[in-house]
C-alpha cells in the first residue's frame, strides 16, 4: 500500500485486537503517576533512552545503516535493537512530547530511511557487495525478525503521533515481505518469530489484508519442518509441531512467547478459535510447568529455552528478560481475549521479578538471565566493556547480545497501557499503580478516576471516580490469587474480578484492601530441585537472602528456616527465624540420611528479589531449605 493510504488514528494502543472480551486503553488515556512503576518508567526516559543510543552508536550498530558492508559491525540482530530503541522513543513521544527527544528519534529514523533499498529490503547484514545473498539463512539470519522490530516501531510511532518517515519505511518493507515470502514466493517463515505480531498490528494500523494474511501464513508454515533441522532440534524454534497441535511451549524461550503471541494476533483477526483454543492450553500448561515462581521462563542455558515439564532448577535458572517480555506480551493478548484475571496476575508477578529485576535504579544496567540462585560472588563488568550476555552476574552497561535493554526500554515505555481495559459496560484494573485513567466506553459515556496507592508497599488502593456519566456502569478490580481474598469496601471479596456495577458519582471513593504481608510459598514436589525448600512473598513481590545481609562466616549454605516460626517485617524487609547449619565439605558427598547438626537459630533478613546485586557483589537464593 502507499504511506498516503495508511490511516493516522492516534490511538496509543500498543497492541489493538478488533475483538476480544476487553478493549485496550492507551498511553492518552492511563497516566502513571508517582509510585513504584512511575519511578522506573521515569528512569527509563530520562536515562536508560540515552544509554541505549550512546551504546548503538558505540558498537557501531547505529553506524552499520550508513557503513560499507564491509564495516558493518555486531550480531546479524544489530538493526533489531535501533528498532526497539525507535519504538521506545515513540512510545515515550506520544503522550509527553518533547522537541529534543523527538529530533534524536527523527534523526535515527532518516539514518534508518537512507538504508532502505528500492524494493523496500532493509538489513545491513545480507544483499550487499561482500555480504551473503539476501534470505540464504532463514535458521539465523534475522531478516524477518529484524523487520519485526521496524514495524513494531513504526506501529508505535502510527499510534502516537501519525504517518512519518518511518512509518513509510515499514509499510515498503512489509509490502516487500508479502511479494517475497506470500503465495508462490519462498514458503517458509524466520528462525526467530516476532514478524508474526508485527504485521497484524500493522493490519490494525493500516486495514491492509494483506499483512494479516501474510502473518497467518508465517504461523501456519510454522512447525512443518520448515527449516533446516540444527543440533538443538526444531523444537528450538518452533518448527517440530503446528502451532496449534502444540500442548505446551517448547524450545528458545523468547521465540516461543513472540510466535504464541502472534498466534493469538492472527486467531483474534482471522476468527480462529482452534488457534486461539491451542495457544491458550499452551499458556496454561506452560505456567503450570515450565514457569519460575518469579514467572521467569527458560531454564536451559545452551539454547536460552525451556526445559522439561518441572525441570525449574533455580541455580540454572536462565529466566531471559526478553522471556519475561514476551509472557506479558502473550499473557496480555490473551487477557484481552478472555478477560481471565488469571493472566494479569501472571502479568504481575513477572513485571515486579522478572522486568523490575532486570533493570539497575539508575536505569543504565541489566541483567540478561535472571537466576534465582547466585552460588558464587560475582564481580563487576569492567567499565565500559560490552560483555558476553549471560556471563554477567551483576548487571553490566551492555552485552554482545543486547537483546534485553532495548526490550526492557519499550516495555517501561509503553507500560501504563497494561493497567487497565474497558468494555460495554465499565473499565477493569488489572494492576494497581497510582495513575490517572480517563476514557470513554463505546457508547460515549466518560468515565474518569484516580487511582491512589503506595503498593506494593502496601495493600491499600484508593480509587476515587472524577468522571461519571448519571448512568450504571461496572468497575471490575482484580483480587489476586496470591492474595487469597481482600476486602472492598468492607466486604470480603474472592479472588478473581471483583465487580461494584452502580450509578457512580464524581468524588465517590472505593477502597480495596489487600493483604500484603509475608507469606511462605512451597512448591509442587515434582520441581525436585527446590523439594524441601520455601520461599517468602509479600504481595505479587518475591523475596531473597544475600550473603551481603548475612552475618560474617555465615554462608548462604548454612541457612535451614524454620517454617512453624511466624515471620515478621523491620524496616529492612521480611525477618525469618533460620537455623544455622554447618555444612562440612566430604570426600564423598552422598552420606547416609541424617539430620544436620548445628542448633544455633538466627533472625535473618529477605529483600525484594527485585533489588538484588544492588549493593554490590553477593550470593542470593529465592528458596531456602526448610528445617
Ligand atoms: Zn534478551
Amino acid at each position: 500500500m502507499t504511506i498516503n493510504e495508511a490511516p493516522t488514528t492516534v490511538s496509543g494502543v500498543p497492541t489493538m485486537p478488533s475483538r476480544g472480551r476487553l478493549r485496550p486503553l492507551g498511553l492518552h488515556e492511563v497516566t502513571l503517576r508517582p509510585g513504584f512503576w512511575q519511578r522506573r518508567q521515569e528512569v527509563n526516559r530520562s536515562a536508560t533512552l540515552a544509554h541505549v543510543e550512546h551504546w548503538l552508536e558505540r558498537a557501531g550498530w547505529l553506524g552499520n545503516f550508513e557503513a560499507a558492508p564491509a564495516e558493518r559491525r555486531g550480531r546479524e540482530f544489530a538493526d533489531s535493537e535501533v528498532y526497539k530503541l525507535l519504538e521506545a522513543m515513540a512510545w515515550e513521544l506520544g503522550p509527553a512530547p518533547d522537541a529534543e527527544l523527538d529530533a534524536r528519534y527523527r534523526a535515527i529514523a532518516g539514518r534508518v530511511a537512507a538504508a532502505q533499498e528500492p524494493d523496500g529490503y532493509l538489513n545491513t547484514n545480507f544483499g550487499r557487495p561482500g555480504q551473503r545473498p539476501r534470505y540464504s539463512d532463514l535458521e539465523w539470519g534475522h531478516e524477518l525478525y529484524c523487520y519485526g522490530h521496524l514495524i513494531q516501531a513504526a506501529v508505535a510511532r502510527a499510534r502516537t503521533f501519525g504517518v512519518d518517515e518511518l512509518v513509510g519505511v515499514a509499510i515498503r518493507a512489509a509490502d516487500h515481505v508479502c511479494d517475497v515470502f506470500g503465495p508462490g514466493g519462498i514458503a517458509s517463515v524466520c528462525g526467530h518469530p516476532e514478524i508474526e505480531p508485527a504485521l497484524v498490528e500493522l493490519y490494525r494500523v493500516t486495514g491492509e489484508h494483506r499483512y494479516l494474511e501474510q502473518a497467518r501464513l508465517f504461523v501456519e508454515r510454522r512447525g512443518r519442518g520448515t527449516l533446516a533441522d540444527i543440533g538443538f532440534g526444531r523444537s528450538y524454534f518452533q518448527d517440530d509441531l503446528p502451532v496449534r497441535a502444540a500442548d505446551v511451549l517448547r524450545g528458545h524461550a523468547v521465540r516461543a512467547t513472540y510466535l504464541a503471541a502472534g498466534a493469538v494476533d492472527v486467531a483474534m483477526e482471522t476468527g480462529d478459535g482452534e488457534l486461539l483454543n491451542s495457544v491458550t492450553r499452551q499458556w496454561r500448561n506452560t505456567v503450570a510447568r515450565r514457569t519460575y515462581l518469579t514467572g521467569g521462563m527458560g531454564s536451559r542455558h545452551q539454547d536460552e529455552a525451556f526445559g522439561e515439564d518441572f525441570a525449574l532448577p533455580p541455580d540454572r535458572a536462565y529466566s531471559e528478560t526478553c522471556a519475561g517480555i514476551g509472557s506479558v506480551m502473550l499473557s496480555w493478548r490473551l487477557l484481552l481475549a478472555h478477560g481471565d484475571p488469571r493472566y494479569a496476575d501472571l502479568i504481575e508477578r513477572t513485571l515486579f521479578n522478572v522486568v523490575a529485576t532486570a533493570v539497575s535504579g539508575d536505569g543504565t544496567r541489566f541483567f540478561y538471565t535472571n537466576t534465582l540462585h547466585q552460588r558464587v560472588l560475582g564481580t563487576e563488568p569492567p567499565a565500559g566493556a560490552i560483555v558476553p550476555r549471560a556471563a554477567s552476574t551483576l548487571r553490566a552497561p551492555w552485552f554482545e547480545v543486547s537483546c534485553c535493554p532495548t526490550n526492557l526500554a519499550r516495555t517501561f515505555a509503553s507500560l501504563a497501557a497494561y493497567l487497565a481495559t474497558s468494555d460495554d459496560d465499565g473499565l477493569q484494573l488489572h494492576q494497581y499503580a497510582a495513575a490517572r485513567i480517563r476514557t470513554a466506553l463505546p457508547d460515549g459515556r466518560e468515565i474518569g478516576l484516580e487511582v491512589a496507592t503506595d503498593y506494593p508497599a502496601t495493600g491499600r488502593i484508593t480509587i476515587r471516580i472524577t468522571e461519571t456519566p448519571d448512568t450504571p456502569w461496572t468497575l471490575s478490580l482484580r483480587v489476586p490469587h496470591w492474595a487469597g481474598g481482600a476486602t472492598l469496601d468492607g466486604l470480603t471479596v474472592s479472588p478473581g474480578n471483583a465487580r461494584l456495577r452502580r450509578r457512580f458519582s464524581a468524588g465517590d471513593v472505593i477502597e480495596l484492601d489487600l493483604a500484603v504481608r509475608p507469606r511462605l510459598t512451597g512448591a509442587d514436589a515434582r520441581i525436585d530441585a527446590v523439594r524441601g525448600c520455601v520461599a517468602i512473598e509479600r504481595g505479587p513481590v518475591v523475596y531473597c537472602v544475600e550473603s551481603v545481609d548475612l552475618p560474617a562466616h555465615v554462608s548462604l549454605d548454612a541457612l535451614r528456616l524454620d517454617p512453624a516460626v511466624p515471620l515478621s517485617e523491620s524496616a529492612e524487609g521480611v525477618v525469618a527465624s533460620c537455623r544455622i547449619v554447618s555444612p562440612a565439605d566430604q570426600e564423598w558427598p552422598y552420606p547416609a540420611p541424617s539430620r544436620e547438626a548445628g542448633a544455633r537459630s538466627a533472625d535473618v533478613i529477605l529483600r525484594p528479589y527485585h533489588g538484588w546485586a544492588g549493593r554490590g557483589p553477593s550470593t542470593m537464593r529465592v528458596w531456602i531449605p526448610a528445617g
